[in-house]
């Protein structure tokens, strides 16, 4: 690899370089965008929509909840573009709990003025927001670059940001900005870059948990009332105690479906023989609904993901030029259906900080402050919340009874 000469990103105002366009970094580019800054955003993988095959896209969950928190902040950005997502999610007003027997499924409403949370195409989602950006005078997106250090987050210099860019033959490339944005995700070069060069400090902690994506079809039967087998507003859970399903819907009459399960369990079905039997002996109506030969497929092809909390402070370099957002900054296990929503709340309360102090670096150190008591909170809530939804929902004795044989 060479070096090639630093690109200087200025143009006439304050320049913002944003690292990872994942959900979180591109709802902070439009953000930026839309107070005039004149914003780059790097990220690693290729442009998605150019890549036709899902499982190239390296998506780690088709679906997600946006709820309340998200869209406020998403609203905060761009009402219209807000709007138009909005038309694409299906709502769900509470959740649908299916026992044992795969006979019996009981409704528990969220609230009861019909609070709901609703399920959204990540894909959709993502595409959605890079589509706003191509938009944007001010706003370029530069894929196939791969952060690979910081430099100047300590001293008064403007910071810098190198890239490998694996389209031009792997050359390093160099960027300066006024300020930079880390939301390059769970596994962020930013923070360790970060860490590196600040007193920034960071803690990662896997849970011992895996997470199998599986699939429930549309209804095909052209007679059929609904092309969805279950009722679509509702977030799905099968209770099992230590492992769980979930299931969210789509807009296609289709659902995703979860298994969350301690690593000893899945591992324990050596074969896909082996895992169709647990699957039947405890999820019986999902069962069909997947389907057998799907089943098999997932258990020998999907990937199994693991999943981990992160915690980091400050979020803000000592310069006050650089910042850490997203799951980059607070990566959280998947139970609270949050992750997504507090990097778009990020996203928010970063803008409103400049706002009201009208001076990004103060803005930035006091973004740390203000931020961290809330996202530890809600680190903590999304744990207990696998006990809440693999447990506490089921008030009903011979679930409990019948799965402790498992457990
Ligand atoms: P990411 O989505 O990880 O994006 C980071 C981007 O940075 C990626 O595009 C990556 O390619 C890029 N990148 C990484 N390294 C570099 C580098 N060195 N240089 C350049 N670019 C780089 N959240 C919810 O709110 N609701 C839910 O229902 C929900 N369900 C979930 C279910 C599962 C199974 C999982 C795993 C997570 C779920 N989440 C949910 C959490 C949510 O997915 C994350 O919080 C969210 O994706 C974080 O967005 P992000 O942009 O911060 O990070």
């Amino acid at each position: 690899p060479t070096m090639v000469n630093s690109h200087d990103s200025s143009s006439q105002g304050e320049t913002v370089g944003i690292v990872g366009a994942g959900l979180v970094g591109c709802l902070a580019a439009l953000a930026f965008a839309k107070k005039g800054y004149s914003v780059t955003l790097f990220e690693l993988r290729s442009d998605p929509r150019t890549v036709k095959d899902r499982s190239q896209k390296n998506l780690r969950s088709i679906n997600l909840a946006i709820s309340n928190r998200g869209i406020r902040a998403m609203k905060y950005v761009d009402e219209e573009i807000t709007d138009r997502v909005l038309e694409y999610i299906v709502p769900m007003k509470g959740r649908m709990i299916h026992d044992l027997t795969g006979t019996k499924q009981e409704s528990q409403l969220y609230g009861l003025y019909g609070e709901c949370i609703n399920s959204i195409d990540r894909g959709f989602l993502n595409e959605c927001l890079l589509n706003e950006l191509d938009m944007q005078e001010n706003v370029r997106v530069l894929f196939d670059h791969k952060l690979i250090r910081l430099n100047d987050i300590t001293t008064e210099v403007k910071p810098s940001m190198v890239f490998l860019d694996s389209k031009q033959h792997n050359e390093f490339k160099t960027f300066k900005f006024d300020y930079i944005v880390g939301a390059d995700g769970a596994h962020s070069q930013f923070r360790y870059q970060m860490s590196r060069f600040s007193r920034l400090n960071y803690s990662q902690n896997y849970v011992d948990m895996q997470y199998l994506e599986l699939y429930i079809p549309p209804n095909e039967d052209p007679e059929a009332v609904s092309r969805f087998h279950i009722n679509p507003n509702h977030l799905h859970i099968w209770p099992r105690h230590n492992y769980m399903l979930i299931a969210l819907a789509n807009k296609d009459g289709s659902f995703t479906s979860t298994f969350f399960s301690p690593w000893s369990v899945i591992e324990s079905l050596k074969t896909s023989e082996e895992f169709l039997t647990f699957f039947q002996e405890n999820f019986p109506d999902a069962y069909d609904l997947i389907g057998e030969e799907a089943l098999a497929t997932a258990y020998e092809k999907n990937p199994r993901g693991s999943l981990m909390q992160v915690s980091a402070y400050p979020y803000h370099s000592p310069n006050g030029r650089a910042i850490l957002i997203g799951d980059a900054a607070h990566s959280m296990v998947p139970f609270y259906g949050q992750g997504m929503n507090c990097g778009f709340e990020d996203v928010r309360v970063l803008m409103e900080l400049i706002e009201e102090t009208e001076d990004i670096q103060a803005a930035f150190i006091k973004y740390s402050d203000v931020r961290k008591k809330d996202l530890d909170a809600i680190c903590k809530l999304a744990l207990e919340n696998f006990y809440e939804m693999s447990t506490k929902v089921t008030s009903i004795g011979y679930l409990i009874k019948k799965n402790l044989d498992y457990t």
